[in-house]
């Protein structure tokens, strides 16, 4: 059930990144899930179709989770004052063992699924654990609850530990299996190949997933150039290969349909490669500070012509809501001024809500932005409890104050792919 939905309010989206468009008390108009426009009158031809008003509210376009953990939503908010491999050590892998649990699994995922839902999220590149009924019970509920996108069942065979580690054949085979059973299964949600990252995969594994990827056409999603001692490992497995870009490349895991999360080290030829292929990035601003990753480039990114969207990497990122990694995006790019000598200009807060919105949406199709054409993805927002009085402020301020102090508490209605979900 699709058909006319018109919505009335004050209307806000960023169709470019430098600025936000803002239509006050306009009329966003979709039919059968289709963007017909934003305007100030309603045409005529819509003048008996039926409008939900939202008054002085605001609208906005959904927003994208271009990199997420299902499993680690088990213990988001925990040591995060430990480093990386020891924080793998006592929560991560530990749990990612518990999902060969069906039941467990969907407890979990579907607390997870409904975590990202109240927070605004319309769609998400997802990753789950190497276990293959768990990905589809994690597809199954994202589906159900009307968060769109891609899962995976991930791939890791060596470097882990044994509880967790695949057969290297059988991985590939799996995930063949898995793939053909679930590419077409559903509407809203797809299989993404998934291998965890590079030190956790032979390259056998690699070449067979790449192999995967040119016969079934379908996304790439992985951690790419994240951390020094992980770029080690992989400099010293792949010395021909001068940086992760190059091993993904050669493996044929490199597409316009790949997201690659972090890029917090790349060289100067790997932005280039992951630009020509049309990679998509993960940019996880809160993850980055957690892990004590570092901060990528993310201005010069942006410069390049690299498309990057927002993710909220849970469960390096304790927070699911995107409005946050909007906020810590422009935060983090302040640290990185200061440190490139105040030569690499900070984000912008239009520039960041773009990032979270069409940035990442662009990897899902046409949305994160009402212009004509696009899905119909929109959020609802209530700011009245940010202010006494909302009188002083502009739309783009009120918008301004959400993103930074603004949580799920400020989302009155949520529509994803042309529905009220
Ligand atoms: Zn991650």
């Amino acid at each position: 059930m699709k058909g006319t939905i018109i919505l009335k309010g004050n209307i806000i989206d960023t169709p470019t990144k430098d600025q936000f468009r803002c239509v006050e008390n306009g009329y966003l108009v979709a039919v059968d899930n289709e963007i017909k426009g934003v305007f100030q009158e309603l045409p005529a031809e819509y003048a008996k179709e039926e409008v939900t008003d939202y008054g002085n509210l605001l609208i906005i376009p959904g927003m994208y989770d271009m990199h997420v953990h299902a499993p680690q939503f088990v213990y988001r908010g925990l040591g995060l004052d430990m480093q990386l491999m020891q924080w793998l050590e006592t929560y991560a892998f530990p749990t990612e063992s518990r999902f060969s649990d069906e039941e467990y699994a969907r407890t979990y995922y579907r607390a997870f699924v409904q975590t990202l839902k109240k927070n605004g999220t319309a769609r998400a590149v997802v990753f789950g654990t190497i276990h293959v009924p768990a990905a589809e019970i994690l597809m199954d509920i994202m589906e159900e609850e009307k968060v769109g996108g891609f899962a995976g069942k991930i791939n890791m065979d060596t470097l882990c530990p044994d509880f967790l580690r695949e057969d290297s054949q059988q991985s590939v085979a799996d995930t063949r299996e898995w793939l053909e059973r679930n590419v077409s299964k559903r509407t809203l949600v797809k299989p993404a190949v998934t291998p965890r990252f590079i030190p956790t995969c032979t390259s056998q594994v690699l070449e067979g997933l790449g192999k995967l990827v040119k016969e079934y056409q379908v996304p790439v999603h992985s951690h790419i150039s994240e951390d020094i001692g992980e770029m080690d490992i992989v400099r010293g497995r792949y010395p021909e290969y001068a940086h992760d870009g190059a091993v993904y490349d050669h493996f044929g895991l490199l597409t316009d349909k790949t997201v690659m999360a972090h890029f917090v080290y790349p060289a100067e030829e790997e932005l280039e490669l992951i630009r020509d292929r049309g990679v998509t990035i993960a940019h996880c601003p809160q993850s980055n500070g957690n892990v004590a990753a570092g901060i990528p480039p993310i201005r010069k990114m942006l410069d390049m012509g690299i498309k990057v969207g927002l993710g909220s990497d849970i469960a390096g990122g304790y927070s699911p809501c995107l409005f946050r990694a909007m906020s810590e995006a422009v935060y983090l790019s302040k640290l990185k001024w200061l440190e490139s000598g105040k030569e690499e200009d900070f984000l912008s807060v239009p520039e960041a809500f773009y990032l979270g919105t069409k940035g990442g949406g662009q990897f899902f199709g046409k949305v994160g932005s009402f212009e004509e054409g696009y899905e119909l993805d929109a959020l609802v927002l209530d700011d009245t409890s940010l202010s006494v009085s909302l009188d002083h402020f502009s739309l783009t301020e009120r918008l301004e104050r959400l993103i930074h102090v603004g949580d799920d508490r400020n989302i009155t209605a949520r529509y994803v792919a042309g529905e009220k979900a």
